[in-house]
């Protein structure tokens, strides 16, 4: 949230694109704030994708001969996103996965903490604090009760740091 996740995410696509190996990029169905067929950044970067709704649809448009998978908002996915993408990079391929690892509530999300663990690199970003300004590494949840995935942006959520965090109830 707010971090510059996805950012990152195209930014090293797109240097995968420059060295001309072919990519492809999956982001979940549920995120429908963009076009389904483009991952867009809050800084307004752009990047074809296709969404898709759970992991066997993934699987279902895997193209053979792609070299570099990108994977955005992974927490969105099921636990079987940790099969696949094992069975990606173990093929030989390059995977790139871009996720919240907590929910709003701070707690593990999804198959992300599968993945933070599997993966041989794992980089944190942070987002700013909108109180304080240090390193916020919380999703403060601000509005829209209490279901554990809830596709918003500032209408609902707020970065926030450990001192300014406040557990949401609705
Ligand atoms: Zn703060």
């Amino acid at each position: 949230m707010f971090s510059g996740k996805s950012e990152e995410l195209v930014r090293r696509l797109r240097r995968a694109l420059i060295a001309k190996q072919k990519i492809q990029v999956f982001k979940p169905a549920a995120d429908d704030r963009n076009p389904p067929e483009l991952l867009v950044t809050r800084d307004n970067r752009e990047l074809a994708a296709i969404s898709v709704s759970n992991c066997d649809e993934m699987r279902a448009v895997l193209e053979e001969d792609v070299e570099v998978s990108g994977v955005d908002e992974a927490q969105f996915f099921e636990h079987e996103l940790v099969d696949l993408v094992t069975e990606l990079a173990d093929s030989g391929r390059r995977v790139i996965v871009a996720g919240l690892d907590q929910d709003y509530l701070r707690r593990p999300f999804g198959p992300m903490p599968a993945l933070l663990a599997l993966a041989e690199f794992v980089d944190k970003t942070h987002a700013v604090c909108v109180r304080c300004g240090r390193s916020a590494h919380y999703s403060q949840r601000i509005a829209g009760g209490d279901q554990q995935v809830l596709v918003g942006d500032q209408e609902a959520y707020e970065a926030r740091c450990r001192e300014c965090y406040v557990p949401y109830s609705s």
